[in-house]
């Protein structure tokens, strides 16, 4: 493989010097030195560059043998991204979670306009609408936007929590908040969770206007409130990745 040498520039964070052939495919192959580490470690970048950090006393000629043991893995993980990456291009056929189950995206012409479909919504694509995903996404948000606040204030009623304002936000990163001020915000994705996983994040933030951390007596309110909150966790911890 050294003939290869230098046909990728170093990265910031390491030498990106050899590459690895992984069934038909070469891989590029990134060494950190970290004397702090214990054994090789191995990681696949999103842009599917695999990262080995050498421990202390390793070498570089180690490494590639390690990272030549897990071409395996390496593999599946670049299938999974490859998978990922379709799933992220919405298309006719391709499906979405919508209410906790996987529906397929149809989209037909009617009267020569193009309607789409998804689980028991549809609407008309308006012309300066090319983007599938981004006009389905709005979609979902407006239901969400409608759908969700008068739930969470009921549920505060319920439960006797004072709140004063609800948004629905596009987090990237988290399914909800709770400001001090009793301002809750939640995610739009929660009309694609299962309405259970949904009561349970609601109940989650409203409990969080009693007690704004994760106490034991924080998790006994939502317990109080939500008595299968941990299944409703396990389900969250499943699909992890509708959040990134
Ligand atoms: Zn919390």
């Amino acid at each position: 493989m050294d003939f290869l040498t230098g046909l990728f520039p170093p990265g910031k964070r390491g030498s990106r010097d050899t590459v690895l052939a992984v069934e038909n495919r070469l891989v590029p192959l990134e060494f950190i030195r970290n004397s702090r580490a214990r054994h090789y470690i191995l990681r696949l970048t999103p842009e599917g560059v695999a990262r080995i950090t050498i421990p202390w006393g390793g070498s570089k000629t180690q490494a590639h043998a390690f990272a030549q043991t897990k071409t395996d893995w390496i593999a599946r993980q670049l299938e999974r991204t490859a998978k990922r990456r379709q799933v992220s291009e919405w298309k006719p056929g391709s499906k979405i979670l919508y209410r906790g189950e996987w529906v397929p995206i149809a989209v037909k012409i009617e009267h020569g306009r193009q309607v789409v479909e998804y689980g028991d919504q549809s609407f008309v694509l308006e012309r300066n609408e090319s983007h599938l995903k981004v006009a389905i996404e709005k979609r979902l948000r407006g239901q969400a936007e409608a759908e969700i606040p008068p739930l969470v204030f009921a549920a505060a009623r319920l439960h006797e929590v004072t709140i004063t304002q609800v948004q629905i936000r596009n987090q990237r990163s988290r399914w909800g908040s709770c400001s001090s001020r009793g301002t809750i915000s939640l995610n739009w994705r929660l009309i694609q969770i299962p309405e259970s996983v949904r009561d349970y994040l609601i109940i989650h933030e409203l409990m969080h206007v009693r007690e704004m951390n994760h106490s034991p007596r924080y998790w006994s309110h939502v317990a109080n409130a939500c008595p299968e909150y941990q299944k409703a966790e396990q389900w969250l911890n499943r699909h992890s990745e509708l959040l990134r």
